[in-house]
């Protein structure tokens, strides 16, 4: 079933050989299955569609998980709306053909000018996440001479036992509201002259396995819901947030979206709320990978490297929170294998793929960095003046650019001498 997957042992994406797209577009490559990424969304649509509590729901696509605007289309297309964190982002969806009215806006520190921007492109709603945001977005919609529609998002406190980097509900954490001043905060909204209390907002963490803790944070969520319905403040959708983890090891169990979801529905039968997700790495992570070539071998007895023409610049998880990738030869050959460290031609220790790989590859060889397609060219950098990777998409037996690699001269177009 997977997208990726070996014929006639060649790693290929859907019917397009990998050595063809690194023939033909060079590496490194970031290389994307159309049915698959069709296919990760079309889970979430069959199951907010069988489930009652699901109609009328809103998936909206956490962009900053991968913003590549054919990306951004095929989504649209399928009737996705959009999660996004910044106006370039709105800018983005927009120019992808965005529904204005399914793009919900997060993030801790909108600027006035972003709040503008979403007010005048008439958003769906603002996710609010302090009081000084709020009083903020208050007086910029009475100078547009508009109510802005707001969710605050709500830390409902729960730990979602991932990585501490990529881990937001706790109540130490920057992001939301703590979860005992949401309900003043929001007679404070009611009150405002510019601003329409629409729904509630949470999102704990990412790459959650388990779905435990999003219905802990549910029924924390209900609780308060009932509180704010008691003391007449309407709420209309509830935002759930993104979060759901995917497979990137051999030993971890990716849960299905049924799993995830049906629990949350059955808790909102009757309540007449609609239902919005955010989910990002879920729709694109492992619609993806990074194709790589072996430029040198560096045997050792300590350790062995494979050099590789990918970095931390291109792929930068590992680096960033040890995270783990699967590295798998193109052309997989028989014979010994060598625990290596792949790593790239960064100047910096922590340049690496993955370490201690036991692989069996000579120079020259092409690799794929699996499960790359989530925060992989949406982190990429161009450190060490690197351009950055070509991004292809296999479509059946096709291959379509859908950004060109960088150029050096656009690197420093914008760089100038001093008089
Ligand atoms: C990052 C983020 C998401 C998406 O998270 P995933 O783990 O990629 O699903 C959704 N909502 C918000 C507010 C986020 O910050």
């Amino acid at each position: 079933m997977s997208h990726f997957s070996l014929k006639n042992g060649v790693l290929h994406a859907e019917s397009v050989a990998l050595p063809a797209i690194a023939g033909q577009f060079g590496t490194p490559a970031y290389v994307y299955s159309r049915a698959a990424l069709a296919a990760s969304l079309q889970e979430f649509l069959d199951v907010l569609a069988s489930h009652p509590a699901g109609a009328g729901s809103l998936v909206c696509y956490a962009v900053k998980a991968n913003s590549n605007l054919a990306i951004l289309n095929l989504f649209a297309r399928m009737g996705a709306g959009f999660d996004i964190v910044s106006g370039g982002e709105l800018r983005r969806v927009l120019a992808a053909g965005a529904d204005p009215q399914k793009i919900v806006f997060s993030g801790v520190g909108k600027t006035a000018a972003e709040m503008k921007q979403g007010l005048d492109a008439g958003i769906f709603c603002f996710n609010i996440e302090s009081a000084p945001e709020l009083d903020r977005l208050n007086e910029i919609a009475g100078q547009c001479g508009k109510k802005a529609p707001v969710s605050l998002r709500v830390n409902p406190n729960v730990d979602p036992k991932t990585h501490p980097y990529i881990s937001t509900g706790l109540k130490e954490a920057k992001f939301g509201v703590a979860y005992d001043d949401a309900f003043e905060l929001y007679r404070r909204a009611a009150a405002l002259p510019n601003i329409e209390v629409a729904g509630i907002d949470c999102h704990i963490g990412s790459q959650l396995l388990d779905p435990a803790p999003f219905v802990e944070a549910l029924d924390r969520i209900l609780i308060l819901i009932s509180r704010l319905t008691a003391a007449g403040i309407h709420i209309h959708h509830i935002d759930l947030g993104g979060g759901l983890g995917i497979k990137y090891k051999d030993d971890q169990v990716q849960p299905t979206v049924a799993s995830y979801l049906n629990p949350l529905l059955d808790k909102l039968a009757g309540s007449g709320l609609k239902v919005v997700l955010e989910p990002g790495r879920r729709l694109v992570g492992n619609s993806g990978l990074l194709l790589t070539r072996v430029e040198f071998l560096k045997p050792g007895e300590g350790k062995s490297f494979a050099i590789i023409d990918a970095a931390m610049n291109d792929l930068m998880r590992p680096a960033l929170y040890e995270a783990w990738h699967d590295i798998l030869p193109v052309i997989p050959r028989t014979g010994e294998t060598r625990a290596y460290d792949v790593v790239g031609p960064v100047c910096e220790s922590g340049d690496f793929l993955g370490l201690a790989r036991p692989l069996a590859i000579e120079a020259g060889d092409l690799l794929a960095v699996m499960s790359a397609g989530a925060y992989g060219m949406a982190m990429s950098s161009n450190y060490n003046t690197r351009p950055r990777a070509v991004e292809v998409m296999a479509d059946g037996d096709k291959i379509h650019v859908i950004r060109q690699r960088e150029t050096v001269e656009q690197l420093y177009a914008g760089e100038q001498l001093l008089p």
